[in-house]
């Protein structure tokens, strides 16, 4: 073989890929480790990447490329914790937020939560962002403070290290900037690297289907959820795919902080919204893969039980102090902190909100300061969107549709456009709410 790899030729693979060719193991080994040591460049990559976008990967491309992904670092043990060990994942979307309530939540049933989450991407937000608009939350712990936290509170929530599946973070930081994101093979092998990188057992995957998804085509996203499942299982985990609504954002708040805000609302009691439901079949499906339920109905309930009781937001304080974040700011959530300027979004005509279009909403947050452009951009972590309205809702004439803040005055008026864009009101309610779309398992 290796004899075979020095006489491959990068140029020569991304040829193949382009025509339409299946690429074996070896070529895919290659190029991969090729890359991870400097012998290939950035611009033979994403040449590469573009030419899988349009050409896709088979069955046995994706499987090879996921585990040579996997391989490419490495593999967390967590044989020797008692206990399952279940993970979610979400493929991106707007006001997104259940993984800081579910690690919480499904850690309080004897699972362990092994998270490795990632950044904002695009319209999309990012778990890792949110969390460290607390003040101290500490996202970067090497694998032994990982596994020690997850052995004392049975839930851990950091980003990747550089050590786990370097090709991914070498890959993923150049589909973000050459419109290579939205690939079926591509976003595959990313997500699964780096979930069975962290060893966890089983996984339900949370796959979004609208406008503020990855895959703006609901059979792609289908397909998407058929893949992550498959491939999981030809590495011996279970796995679940839940099809969850992103037509609209999820929720009533967009932002980093502002999304913290509103999981804190949601674990005391104070606010009920369409996060709850998303949240907990999420959470269900977990236990369910966990052993805990017998069922992802049961485990619904169970984590429904567990978020009504105060007992999920009393571990959620106890994961921000293990993180080293400032449990009091967490606390003190009522004296609202928000950014320095903010706008309100006015209905011009009385009707029903029947669209609030998730894509146009993530494109207004970036532009507020709560994403990024580009990698290296500072994110305004009290920026953000509050929508007063949601799909469905009644509206009059001058009433508040939604409240944007950004620590930037100039941004509000790009925002607006933006959002006035994506708002759809009209004199009859035509929006019928399907927020679960479909579990494949
Ligand atoms: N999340 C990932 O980790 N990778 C992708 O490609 C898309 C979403």
């Amino acid at each position: 073989m290796i004899f075979i790899i020095c006489n491959m030729n990068a140029v020569e693979i991304i040829k193949k890929k382009r025509n339409g060719g299946k690429l074996s193991k070896e070529e895919l080994e290659f190029f991969i480790q090729s890359y991870l040591t400097g012998k290939i460049t950035d611009y033979q990559v994403s040449a590469f990447l573009m030419s899988v976008y349009f050409k896709g990967m088979d069955d046995e491309e994706t499987l090879n490329l996921t585990e040579l992904m996997l391989n490419s670092g490495e593999i967390i043990d967590l044989s020797g914790l008692k206990g399952p060990k279940v993970d979610k994942h979400s493929t991106g979307g707007v006001g997104d937020k259940t993984s800081l309530i579910i690690a919480p939540q499904v850690s309080l049933f004897g699972i362990n939560v092994p998270m490795i989450s990632g950044r904002g991407l695009g319209h999309t937000g990012g778990t890792l962002d949110k969390l460290e608009s607390i003040p101290g939350f500490n996202i970067n712990m090497n694998v032994k403070q990982y596994k020690d936290t997850l052995s004392e509170i049975g839930c851990v929530m950091i980003g990747q290290t550089s050590t786990l599946a370097p090709a991914d973070k070498k890959f993923y930081a150049l589909r973000d900037v050459t419109a290579t994101v939205d690939s079926i093979p591509l976003i595959t092998s990313s997500i699964l690297s780096k979930k069975l990188a962290e060893g966890a057992e089983s996984l339900v995957f949370d796959v979004k289907m609208g406008s503020g998804a990855n895959l703006q085509n609901e059979d792609e996203s289908r397909e998407l959820a058929k893949k992550l499942v498959s491939v999981s299982k030809n590495f011996g985990k279970k796995a679940i795919a839940v099809l969850t609504d992103m037509h609209e954002p999820l929720g009533n708040k967009i932002g980093n902080w502002l999304e913290v805000e509103e999981c804190i609302e949601v674990m005391n009691g104070s606010v009920v919204n369409d996060l709850i439901k998303v949240n907990n079949v999420l959470a269900g499906a977990m236990i369910y893969l966990g052993g805990k339920a017998s069922s992802i109905d049961e485990g619904e309930k169970m984590a429904a039980d567990a978020l009504n009781d105060g007992s999920v937001y009393n571990k959620f304080l106890k994961m921000v102090e293990v993180h080293n974040g400032d449990v009091n700011y967490v606390k003190d959530y009522k004296n609202l902190k928000r950014a320095k300027y903010s706008y309100i979004v006015k209905s011009n005509e009385d009707g029903f909100v029947n669209g609030l279009d998730a894509y146009g909403f993530g494109l207004a947050s970036v532009e507020l300061g709560a994403g990024r452009r580009k990698v290296d951009d500072k994110i305004d972590y009290l920026s953000g969107i509050v929508l007063n309205k949601k799909c469905g809702d009644s509206i009059t004439k001058d009433e508040a549709i939604c409240e944007l803040f950004s620590e930037d005055e100039d941004n509000l008026k790009r925002a607006e456009v933006l959002v006035n864009d994506s708002i759809r009101i009209e004199n009859t309610n035509n929006f019928k709410k399907n927020l679960i779309i479909d579990i494949i398992d």
